[in-house]
C-alpha cells in the first residue's frame, strides 16, 4: 500500500502537471469507488472546476478545487494514479479518469478496486492523526506513551499518526533499535526520541528516493521508486542485518508482517 513517501511523491509529480488545469470530464466504470455522494452528484459538482492545488492529508491525495471543495483519492492496496497523454484511457484496470483542459488525463488504475474517491465539502478534513513528517517530538511522545498496544500497531494506526504503513514501520523500528512487539507504554523517553528521529529520517530518505515499488506502486509517469533497493529490514527476513550480521526474522502481528533483527531491536 502506498505510504506517506509514495503519496508525497505522487503529489509532487501531479502538482506540476495538474495545478491550474480545469476538469472538463470525468468517467467511471465502477461507481462504488465513490464515497460521500454518488458519481452523478460528484461529477456535477466537480466538472468545470479548476484544480488550484494538489497536496495530501496523510495518505489521501487531495485535489483542491476552485469553489473550495476537495476531490480526495485514496489508493488503498493496489491503486495507481497515472498522468496520461492518450486519446482516451482504455486500459482494463483504469476504473476512473478525469479529463483535464489541455487534453491529458488523470487516471485511477486499480487491479483490486479497493481505492476510493471522495468529494469533501469546503472546510472538511479527514479524521486522522497528525502527519508523521510534521508531528513534533512532544506531541509524538504524548500520543505514544500511554498506549497499551504494541509499537508496530501504534505506528500503523492512522487515527493516532498518519502516513506510516507496513514498510516504513519496519524500517523505522530497525533504525530506532526497538522490537516491533514492545508495548508502547514500556518505552523510555530516550526510546521514544529514537523512534521519532527514525520516523523523520526514514520518511525523508524514502521521499528522496521517490518511494518503494515493492508491488503495485508506481509514480504517475509509470516509473518505479528507488527505496526498495536500500531498505534495511522490510521483506529481508532470512538475510543478514547490516548492523550486526544477525539473521533477520519475520513475525505476524494483527495479520500484518513485521520484519526485524532479533539482536539489536529490543
Ligand atoms: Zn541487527
Amino acid at each position: 500500500m502506498p505510504e506517506l513517501p509514495e503519496v508525497e511523491t505522487i503529489v509532487r509529480h501531479l502538482k506540476l502537471r495538474l495545478q491550474g488545469k480545469k476538469i472538463t470530464a470525468m468517467c467511471t466504470d465502477t461507481p462504488r469507488l465513490f464515497r460521500g455522494g454518488n458519481f452523478e452528484q460528484i461529477i456535477k459538482r466537480a466538472k468545470g472546476k479548476t484544480i488550484e492545488k494538489v497536496d495530501r492529508e496523510g495518505k489521501n491525495i487531495c485535489l483542491r478545487l476552485s469553489g473550495g471543495e476537495t476531490l480526495a483519492i485514496h489508493l488503498m492496496m493496489s491503486g495507481k494514479l497515472l498522468h496520461l497523454a492518450v486519446e482516451q484511457p482504455s486500459e482494463k484496470h483504469i476504473h476512473f479518469w478525469i479529463k483535464l483542459s489541455g487534453g491529458k488525463y488523470l487516471a485511477l488504475h486499480d487491479i483490486r478496486k479497493f481505492g476510493w474517491v471522495r468529494l469533501l465539502g469546503k472546510g472538511n478534513k479527514f479524521t486522522i492523526g497528525p502527519d508523521a513528517l510534521a508531528v513534533p517530538l512532544s506531541e509524538f511522545k504524548e500520543i505514544i506513551r500511554k498506549r497499551k498496544g504494541v509499537i508496530k500497531n501504534i505506528l500503523l494506526n492512522q487515527k493516532l499518526i498518519s502516513g506510516i504503513g507496513n514498510i516504513y514501520s519496519d524500517e523505522i523500528l530497525w533504525h530506532a533499535e526497538i522490537h516491533p512487539l514492545r508495548r508502547a507504554d514500556s518505552l523510555t523517553e530516550k526510546e521514544l526520541k529514537h523512534i521519532h528521529t527514525a520516523v523523520k529520517k526514514v520518511l525523508r530518505l524514502a521521499i528522496k528516493k521517490e518511494g518503494t515499488s515493492f508491488s503495485d506502486y508506481r509514480k504517475p509517469d509509470g516509473s518505479e521508486g528507488g527505496y526498495f533497493r536500500i531498505r534495511k529490514v522490510y521483506a529481508r527476513e532470512g538475510e543478514k542485518c547490516s548492523k550486526d550480521g544477525t539473521i533477520m526474522e519475520r513475525l505476524v502481528i494483527s495479520q500484518r508482517s513485521a520484519c526485524f533483527c532479533p539482536k539489536h531491536q529490543k
